[in-house]
């Protein structure tokens, strides 16, 4: 594609971007679970949803300067390479962003890095923006719960799992609570963008370790960044995520 078809692709993206941030921010933010799925039901133009709460307003677990920065450019630098790695691929254009994460290993060479990367930063981040929006449940419930117990023997172990997990990954990457395909919870962690869905598990809970997820409150205290999400979770979406 020459420069100028590459130009006018771009501004069509970008357009769709505002087009949907402007309907999201029109609303409250009401329904965390359909904010993740319909991320995971776009496809080609991706678009950046809007965050649907304030920057702040997760203060003090996150600055509003990470959660600005965090969202309006790392996530939709995500979204924005996503879209310039499928531009020239026509044949992908109807896959949803779920069948491209789980399929990674049915697509072209040239694109499959591009896609693990990007892709899967566009899904990693949707998720965490629910998990991170303020108000509901402060301790899981219903089935989540159940399954929490039976799985991990207390909340307390399953979060302590999951910061663990956070602490150990080196360097960027996330730290997950999954379900995988015999219902059964775990705790693992993932490099850079790497999203379980492509290994057949469902993500519950996720939480971002790269340093731009912290570094500017925290500067290499993860742990503490760790606590103090992992003690903010909005455990409804994680529930949504489950159900
Ligand atoms: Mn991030």
């Amino acid at each position: 594609m020459d420069r100028r078809g590459f130009l006018k692709t771009s501004a069509g993206a970008a357009a769709g971007m505002t087009v949907l941030s402007a309907l999201d921010a029109s609303t409250a933010f009401a329904a965390p679970r359909s904010f993740a799925d319909d991320v995971m039901s776009q496809h080609y133009p991706f678009a950046l949803p809007a965050l649907g709460y304030a920057e702040n307003a997760v203060e003090p677990a996150v600055d509003a300067q990470t959660m600005s920065i965090h969202h309006d450019k790392h996530h939709a630098a995500y979204v924005t390479n996503l879209n310039k790695a499928l531009e020239t691929q026509p044949t992908l254009h109807g896959r949803t962003l779920r069948e491209l994460l789980t399929g990674l290993s049915t697509l072209p060479d040239g694109v499959r890095t591009a896609v693990r990367n990007n892709g899967g930063g566009h899904a990693n981040h949707a998720l965490y923006w629910t998990l991170l929006a303020p108000g509901g449940a402060k301790a899981p419930g219903g089935a989540l719960a159940s399954a929490i117990m039976r799985d991990f023997g207390s909340v307390a172990q399953c979060t302590a799992a999951l910061k663990a997990a956070g602490l150990a990954q080196f360097g960027s990457g996330w730290t997950w609570l999954v379900r995988d395909g015999g219902g059964k919870l775990s705790v693992r962690g993932s490099a850079n963008q790497d999203t379980p869905l492509t290994d057949g598990a469902k993500p519950i809970v996720g939480v971002d370790v790269w340093e731009h997820a912290y570094y500017l409150k925290y500067q290499n205290r993860r742990a503490d960044y760790l606590d103090a999400v992992l003690g903010a979770l909005n455990w409804d979406a994680a529930s949504a995520a489950f159900a």
